[in-house]
């Protein structure tokens, strides 16, 4: 028997309940406790959309899967669940992208309400777009660990989820890595790097040798050379890369512990400079340490394995024996191969969190359980039932604002971790109008961006400026030059031609004007080049400037609650409605957050702050808002370690 919640209602709004269509995009963590909520509440036409495949792991918290189910389409398997309570309820299930073509704007102005309960940025842009091309309000919401956050979006009215400029991904200063880490995440970094490095593809950017340009260190040209030939004598080992030479000890992991960890310290430590304000690292031996064990250092300690912290010997048998078994599984894949990083692959897990502790402890600093490193190694923000069943709540009840008409009291909530001064988890905010210079909302939206036409090819300008920057799906770009020269056409195969030129090979110069046309998302961006001459920040091939709006004032310290949360997500590019997302991290994304990280370089996106208004929810006065701040990795390292579900 089910209760709904029809008979509490004002007689037209259940009315209108009954009647009116809506569509949930995403059937995951927020997803599953929301289509509860629809029909329990007294929704009857409801449409639901999710690419992915119900996995073990979301058992734990999407409840209307069961271990039968694994494998089968999360859209479809949660409409049968769901009729079984409400036979009444007429749902229509998709396993399917949201971004594929067929769900064009018709198809979104067939609802009254869209509801987004997904996991990342690019879908979210996208329905963002589709629902303010068909002028139809969507409820934005998404979760991490305990934060959690809940917006309504309509056209002309609010703001849209692009109108605050996200917070790009961080990545850290190289020389941070590989010199002078401060934090554990800086380690742990490094030893993603140094596991790429030695057994998986190597890439110039994650090196993990010292760096000796590092401009902080600033020695003279002399010392410096005279250096350079110094450690080409000692070993040889910097003219041959660190896999060509660990493989040259047959991953010997003796002396690729004294290498890393003894030799590559000491080299360190003769850059003083580094070392005046900060704490010189200590190196470690191996056959130190080896004399050193006592029988007693072998005792593990009580708990469960994931959450123990070893000490110092603990994490080089760990170091020894991973490379053992990285080693054995390399050599059986044979010539040539490499192995990828996987927190999920116990020796690379292994591996990870013995070189990251180990570097750790050379720094001074306290070494972190497995469990600690797995989820800052793979930004996992762990998923937690309630966190969603809260934020599903509070969809419904901004949806049912929407359905009364009644806009003006729509809020975006915060769900915060810590109750605030009046001992409030939940905390209400004014929607903001729309931003005039919204690259997305505005009525012409233009921006402009700095790049050098003469090294910017028109693939990347498609790849990486129109689809990963602006979202775009498909675009079509037409350059302003009178002639309507098409540069980018969104038909297969008809400009690829052009993908290898130069931007200058088209005449794009400095004050070009390009119109780029997502068809999908009914979208038009005009586009000015700035062109520049001198390179921008290393491996930086364009900027966008002039869209952001400005930002509020420094964030006061001491910030507690969360109102905007980054998100950990490992792959910008993976939307469990348009791919297929791994499955633990189906509802750790915000709506504003970022994907903070990525699987090469794991880090928390900066601050981004806004200018919005609190409501006070008791006396309805409007204070300034705490800038938005980076959480993701408090969420990350909950100390309450008994509320957080497994991650696996
Ligand atoms: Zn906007």
């Amino acid at each position: 028997m089910t209760v709904q919640l029809v008979g509490s209602l004002r007689k037209e709004l259940a009315e209108s309940l009954s009647t009116c269509r809506v569509l949930v995009v995403g059937a995951g963590g927020i997803g599953c406790e929301l289509l509860k909520n629809l029909v329990l509440t007294g929704f009857k036409n409801i449409e639901v959309i999710d690419l992915d495949t119900i996995d073990v792991s979301n058992l734990n918290r999407q409840f209307l899967f069961q271990k039968k189910h694994v494998g089968k389409s999360k859209a479809q398997v949660a409409k049968e669940s769901v009729l079984q309570f409400c036979p009444t309820a007429n749902i229509t299930a998709y396993h399917d992208s949201i971004m594929n073509p067929d769900y064009n704007v018709e198809f979104f102005r067939n609802f009254m309400l869209v509801m987004n309960a997904l996991d990342n940025r690019a879908a979210r842009n996208h329905v963002n777009r589709m629902c303010l091309a068909a002028d139809i309000p969507l409820i934005e919401s998404g979760t991490a660990g305990y934060l959690g956050q809940v917006t309504v979006i309509k056209k002309g009215l609010t703001e849209c989820y692009e109108c605050q400029p996200k917070p790009t991904q961080k990545t850290f200063p190289g020389c941070t890595i590989r010199n002078t880490p401060s934090e554990p995440i800086h380690c742990i970094v490094w030893a993603k790097y140094l596991f790429n490095q030695l057994f998986g593809e190597e890439d110039a950017d994650q090196e993990v040798s010292p760096d000796t340009a590092d401009p902080e260190a600033a020695w003279n040209p002399a010392e410096t050379e005279a250096r350079a030939m110094a450690s080409e004598m000692d070993g040889d080992i910097k003219r041959i890369s660190t896999k060509d030479w660990a493989r040259s000890t047959g991953y010997d992991p003796v002396k690729l512990f004294n290498k890393l960890f003894k030799d590559d310290i000491m080299y360190l430590l003769t850059m003083d400079k580094l070392w005046k304000k900060r704490k010189a690292p200590l190196p470690l031996d191996w056959h130190k340490l080896e004399s050193q064990v006592r029988p007693q250092d072998d005792v593990k300690a009580g708990g469960l394995k994931d959450q123990q912290v070893l000490g110092v010997w603990g994490y080089c048998q760990l170091f020894q024996q991973s490379i053992e078994t990285l080693r054995s599984q390399l050599k059986e894949k044979g010539d040539g191969a490499e192995l990828v990083w996987d927190k999920d692959e116990p020796p690379a897990m292994d591996f990870v969190t013995a070189a990251a502790n180990l570097r750790m402890h050379i720094f001074s600093m306290n070494m972190k359980s497995r469990f600690d490193i797995k989820s800052m190694a793979g930004n996992i923000i762990p998923a937690i039932a309630t966190t969603n069943a809260i934020i599903a709540g509070l969809i419904v009840m901004e949806g049912l604002k929407v359905l009364s008409g009644e806009l003006e009291s729509c809020r975006t909530i915060f769900l915060n971790k810590h109750p605030n001064l009046r001992k409030k988890l939940l905390v209400p905010c004014i929607l903001d109008p729309p931003c005039a210079n919204c690259y997305v909302c505005a009525s012409r939206p233009e921006v402009t961006v700095k790049l050098n036409v003469h090294k910017t090819t028109v693939l990347s300008l498609q790849d990486k400026i129109l689809k990963e920057r602006f979202g775009m799906v498909a675009p079509d770009v037409q350059i302003e030059d009178g002639k309507g020269t098409i540069l980018i056409s969104s038909e297969e195969g008809e400009t690829d031609a052009n993908n290898g030129k130069f931007l200058s090979d088209f005449g794009i110069r400095n004050g070009s004007r390009l119109q780029s046309d997502d068809f999908l998302q009914d979208y038009t961006l005009l586009i000015n080049v700035l062109h520049v001459s001198e390179d921008l920040e290393k491996d930086v091939e364009f900027e966008v400037v002039g869209d952001a709006p400005d930002k509020a004032p420094t964030p006061p310290s001491n910030q507690e609650d969360a109102n905007s949360i980054a998100n950990g997500n490992k792959d910008s590019a993976q939307p469990s409605t348009s791919s297929n997302a791994p499955a633990e991290e189906d509802d750790v994304m915000f709506v504003d957050s970022d994907e903070a990280a990525s699987s090469s370089s794991s880090a928390a996106a900066p601050t981004s702050s806004t200018k919005r208004k609190h409501l006070d929810d008791e006396t309805g006065e409007a204070s300034a808002k705490r800038p938005r701040t980076n959480q993701s990795h408090e969420a990350a390292d909950a100390d309450d370690d008994d509320d957080i579900i497994a991650l696996d």
